[in-house]
């Protein structure tokens, strides 16, 4: 519902209140972004530290959906090599932990200071009977500067107990606290984040669209439509679902909540080119430690199988990793969440960012929470070319969101 304008804000007064309480004329942000995930919030941030005016406005809480679904891992693309080689995927994150710490530590484009890291570096391990495969691959020129081996001395928790058999790598890769990641990319553009339960896009002249919200047209320079699987149903309200195909990949993630769990963010290679599990671990003040599982197990035959199913598996995966740990006192649950992307011909994830405009309206995907960056890249380049003279900071109506929950919470 709108509101009258917020006092307290400088700058131009772009909303007014006729006498008789109808809403006068609101003048357009240069940025309309819809989303509220790690896409949303990156771009927005940007937007804002750049002079524009911007106005994001959310469905449903902010952080949700994959964002807070996410494993939280910054990777520089090893997850993606594990077929032996370099690719694509692996080289298009290659540069992102540089990038992320960078803004960590308060010298990047976004001051993330004070976000949690809850990993400085993942293991990357070998299940047993692997061993030999996992020594022969990293050894591989290609791989071997970015990956160390740990000695058996050094192992971290869980690994240190006589009966581990596999090898134990460690991957300059780290995770962060992602609900913490969230609110901090939110609290200093809390006024131009908004909700927005209905939305209707006319055309207007060729290739220029407004969106109506709280009754006034809005007519930015840039409308990005940066909403997860949302997307999908807001090119087909603008009237371009060509603009760009939308592709989900079903994921059926475990999380297992133990007392005593020790820490572990790892990847543990299997068989084939993907990690047969990605381990993350989750703590909320006063409750058991969580792991949050994916990997080959939350992928297609993960999703294929019922909640009570994929349990069984999980509790023979970690039974058969980690017979030492006790599983005894474990709670087990799932959770079936979609990746939404750019459709990419064979189904497969996207190797980078997608970003698709057409006049006014453009359309983005990150692929990955460690690329939002690079997303948000793109939209400001295309931002300065259709709105070269940003205008002042604008004071919306409406309500301010909420914020989504992770799933371990
Ligand atoms: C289980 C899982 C684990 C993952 N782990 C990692 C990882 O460890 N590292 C990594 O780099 N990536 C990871 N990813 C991928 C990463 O989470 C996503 O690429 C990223 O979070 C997508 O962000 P987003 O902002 O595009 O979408 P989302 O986070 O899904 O946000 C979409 C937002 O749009 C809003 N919205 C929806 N419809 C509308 C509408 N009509 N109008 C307005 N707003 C709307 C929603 O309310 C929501 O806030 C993982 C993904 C999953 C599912």
């Amino acid at each position: 519902m709108c509101s009258h304008a917020r006092p307290g804000r400088r700058g131009r007064q772009f909303f007014n209140v006729n006498p008789g309480g109808e809403h006068a004329a609101m003048a357009s942000p240069d940025l309309l972004i819809l989303g509220g995930g790690i896409a949303a919030l990156w771009t927005l941030r940007r937007a804002r530290d750049a002079g524009y005016s911007a106005l994001l406005l959310t469905r449903e809480g902010i952080g949700g959906r994959q964002t807070l679904a996410s494993q939280g891992v910054i990777h520089g693309g090893m997850k993606y090599a594990l077929a032996g080689a370099l690719t694509d995927a692996s080289e298009a994150l290659r540069d992102m932990p540089r990038r992320w710490r960078s803004a960590l530590a308060g010298s990047g484009e976004i001051d993330l200071r004070g976000v949690p890291v809850t990993a400085p570096r993942q293991v990357l391990w070998s299940g047993p009977g692997l061993a030999a495969r996992a020594t022969a691959f990293f050894a591989g020129k290609a791989l071997s500067s970015r990956v160390a081996p740990q000695s058996r001395a050094e192992a971290p928790a869980p690994f240190n107990h006589p009966d581990f058999q596999g090898v134990l790598y460690t991957l300059d890769e780290f995770a962060l606290d992602t609900p913490a990641l969230v609110q901090a990319l939110a609290a200093p553009v809390a006024e131009d984040l908004r909700t927005a339960q209905t939305l209707t896009f006319h055309a207007e002249a060729e290739e220029t669209v407004a969106v109506e919200w709280c009754g006034q047209r809005l007519r930015p320079a840039l409308i990005a439509c940066l909403a997860g699987e949302g997307n999908a149903g807001l090119l087909t309200q603008a009237g371009c679902p060509d603009l760009a195909p939308m592709q989900r990949r079903p994921l059926h993630q475990v999380l297992v909540q133990a007392p005593d769990l020790p820490d572990l963010f790892g990847v543990c290679l299997g068989g084939g080119p993907k990690p047969r599990l990605v381990v993350t671990t989750h703590r909320v003040p006063g409750r058991d430690p969580v792991w949050y599982l994916g990997g080959e197990l939350a992928e297609a035959a993960g999703v294929a199988r019922s909640e009570a199913e994929q349990i069984s598996v999980a509790r023979q995966e970690l039974a058969a990793l980690f017979p030492w740990l006790g599983w005894s006192r474990a709670h087990w649950s799932t959770l079936r969440i979609d990746r939404a992307e750019a459709a990419d011909r064979s189904g497969d994830r996207p190797s980078g960012v997608t970003w698709r405009r057409r006049g006014n309206l453009g359309v983005g995907w990150p692929t990955k929470l460690a690329l939002a960056p690079c997303l948000a890249d793109d939209i400001l380049a295309e931002l300065a070319a259709l709105c070269p003279r940003p205008s002042p900071t604008a004071v919306w109506p409406g309500e301010p969101p909420t914020f989504a929950t992770a799933p371990w919470s």
